[in-house]
């Protein structure tokens, strides 16, 4: 203690600093797919309906990560995002959605294309050089399906006939 008064004069004075996101951030956001704040942090699937889910399936956030919050937060956020986690660790078996892409191996070139297209790094050429998708991890998007150069890929209950069908439907409905 200085036992007398002091009087200073700063030019700026702080009080608190500035929290910003891990560097690391960024790279883990690339890796599983994760969208990111302006301002770099992790960004929620949706702030009130699934505010500690991030966007990409099983995945779940909380704490300093997502933006500045106090520790009652955090806690409250890492409960919520540990019984969101539970509700699939509970399970014995999962279900996973019909809109997948199947390959249909014999007419892939091994091109590559659905490897570079796929906006979560599903499909892979596998030992017999014909692609191949983990339908697990499918997110049913169509885009491999949309670029396949050999037509190899069909996207399940949006195959070529089902969607002739839907478009003829709907000219004979505007023709009506
Ligand atoms: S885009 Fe089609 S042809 Fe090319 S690797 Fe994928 S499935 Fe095979
Ligand atoms: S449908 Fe979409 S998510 Fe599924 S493998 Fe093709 S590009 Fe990837």
């Amino acid at each position: 203690m200085l036992h007398f008064p002091l009087t200073l004069h700063p030019d700026l004075l702080i009080l608190s600093e500035a929290v910003v996101p891990n560097e690391g951030s960024k790279e883990l956001a690339n890796l599983f797919k994760f969208p990111l704040t302006l301002d770099g942090f992790f960004l929620e699937a949706h702030v009130k309906l699934r505010p500690v889910d991030f966007a990409t399936d099983g995945l779940y956030l909380c704490g300093m990560a997502h933006y500045p919050k106090s520790i009652n937060e955090t806690i409250s956020q890492a409960e919520a995002a540990s019984a969101r986690a539970a509700t699939i660790l509970s399970q014995e078996a999962l279900q996973v959605g019909g809109v997948i892409a199947v390959v249909e191996g014999e007419r892939c070139a091994a091109c590559l294309t659905c490897v570079r297209v796929c906006p979560y790094e599903v499909p892979m050429i596998n030992a017999k050089g014909e692609a191949e998708i983990d339908l697990a991890k499918c997110k049913g998007c169509g885009s491999c399906a949309a670029e396949c150069p050999a037509r190899a890929i069909e996207l399940m209950h949006f195959k070529d006939p089902q969607l002739w069908a839907k478009c003829q439907a709907l000219i004979m409905d505007v023709a009506a």
